[in-house]
């Protein structure tokens, strides 16, 4: 036979009323954990997403991002130039310009992969997160939008001082070196065709 198996009361009657009154008193006097948004502004750890800014100078138009990106929400247009030999006697190269970069953020998950897969740095987290719209069609946002979203980019932590220095940064400075030795030997023929 099959015993009964109601479950027995706990406590004096009325014990768990004053439980929950001592749970409500406790929380009283905490500290409240609530921010007072939109009148304070939230204080947001350095590596908030909250959107995706685009670095246009550095893209490539490899369609890195948008072939990788799990939502296929990353639209790129580009067309193909043809830019003249660097040397007299050089072949002429083709690269492509870049004509549209949007993303639709009512699709995108914030997964992060666009910006992890980019090989050229050309789009970052930004901690901007104040772009709710009522109308779904208008999450699309192109690049002049992006591109306002970059500047929002907080800047990354400073380097340990023992370390190398990142190639990224040699690999720029000895171009701008080059630069301004070609710039100064074309100033000096200059001045000696004029003397
Ligand atoms: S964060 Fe993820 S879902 Fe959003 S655009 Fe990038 S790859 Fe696509
Ligand atoms: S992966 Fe980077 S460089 Fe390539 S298309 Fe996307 S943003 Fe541009």
């Amino acid at each position: 036979m099959a015993a009964d198996k109601k479950p027995k009361p706990s406590g004096f009657p009325g014990s768990g009323l004053a439980k929950g009154l001592a749970v409500t008193l406790r929380t009283m006097t905490k500290r409240s954990v609530t921010a007072q948004y939109p009148d304070v502004q939230p204080d947001l750890a350095p590596r908030t997403r909250g959107v995706i800014g685009l670095f246009e100078e550095n893209c490539t138009v490899c369609m890195l991002c948008a072939r990788e990106c799990p939502d296929w929400c990353i639209y790129i247009d580009s067309h193909k130039e043809t830019v003249p030999p660097a040397a007299p006697g050089g072949r002429e190269r083709s690269r492509h310009v870049l004509d549209r970069f949007a993303i639709d953020f009512s699709l995108c998950m914030y997964c992060g992969i666009c910006i992890e897969v980019c090989p050229f740095d050309a789009l970052f987290w930004s901690p901007e997160f104040e772009y709710a719209e009522t109308d779904i069609r208008e999450l699309t946002h192109e690049r002049d939008k992006l591109r306002e979203w970059m500047w929002t980019v907080p800047e990354p932590p400073a380097l340990d001082p023992a370390a190398e220095e990142p190639k990224e940064i040699a690999a720029a400075r000895k171009t701008a070196d080059k630069l301004a030795a070609q710039q100064a030997a074309a100033d000096a023929e200059t001045s000696g065709e004029d003397a």
